[in-house]
């Protein structure tokens, strides 16, 4: 599922595209990917004719602040990514939806599994949707370490999965998270309430440097390819990985072997010897 990085990756590739353009036409051709919208008939009506404010992002989420306060929220899901094309350009298989702008770019979100969205809030409608539950950006807005360590005290939940609790913190997925518990040294089934200040202020530290570095590599593209660029190159963080992925191979720290194991229904990969 594309992360932060490949969230951020894809915002930059596409800003270029939106920034400041009107908005000709939008083509939503699988009724699934509007299911987020209370009526989806409103959403050619909220963008045809606008032009875009500024194309920002949270966690996951792609935040689109069009004119008259319209918010254009896109999510990738699982398998989702948008690219940059012409109109006219070819088409890659599964372009659920298709926004124009006046100078006929066309930003396309492909996305096979159908687990992406496309939804245009009014102000209201978005302080009432999920955007608004949203912990602080990991990357942005990662609270200092008081704060952060108060928002896990008392917390009985593995600290793997608090750290994918989006309402805890936005943006940190199934990779990037058992890459920040590596370099911490934290076993990701230790209870989030367990970890004593130096282990969470290790954890807190790692967090900005592991998602920028994904952003410098473009993301992380799996084997599967269903993430990529706006531009169709492939992210080249998996060179960097030290665990995700890595079940049976040895460690770059201590040599052990790396096991995996499901924590929160989530494939999680951890070294036993060097995260306690
Ligand atoms: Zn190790």
């Amino acid at each position: 599922m594309p992360e932060l990085p490949e969230v951020e990756t894809t915002r930059r590739g596409i800003e270029p595209a939106l920034l400041g353009a009107r908005i000709m036409d939008v083509s939503v051709r699988r009724a699934r990917m509007s299911r987020r919208q209370p009526n989806p008939a409103d959403i050619p009506g909220r963008l045809i004719g606008r032009k875009v404010r500024e194309v920002g992002r949270v966690g996951k989420f792609l935040i689109v602040d069009i004119e008259d306060d319209f918010s254009l929220v896109m999510h990738l899901g699982m398998s989702g990514r948008l690219c940059v094309a012409d109109r006219g350009d070819p088409e890659d298989a599964h372009t659920n939806i298709v926004i124009t702008t006046e100078t006929s770019r066309e930003i396309r979100m492909v996305d096979p599994r159908t687990f992406g969205f496309i939804v245009v809030f009014t102000p209201e409608e978005l302080a009432g949707s999920s955007i608004a539950t949203l912990g602080p950006d990991a990357l942005d807005a990662l609270p200092r370490s008081p704060r952060f360590m108060r928002r896990m005290a008392g917390r009985s939940v593995a600290i793997k999965t608090l750290l994918l609790d989006q309402r805890f913190l936005a943006g940190l997925g199934n990779i990037y998270a058992d890459e920040v518990l590596h370099r911490a040294r934290v076993d990701p089934l230790r209870q989030a309430g367990s970890l004593v200040a130096q282990e969470v202020s290790a954890i807190r530290k790692h967090i900005r440097p592991v998602l920028a570095d994904g952003l410098a590599y473009g993301g992380t593209s799996l084997g599967d390819l269903a993430y990529l660029l706006p531009d169709g190159r492939a992210g080249e963080y998996f060179v960097r990985l030290r665990v995700y992925g890595r079940e049976g191979e040895s460690c770059r720290r201590c040599r052990s072997t790396i096991i995996k194991r499901v924590v929160g229904g989530r494939s999680t990969f951890s070294c036993p010897s060097c995260q306690r």
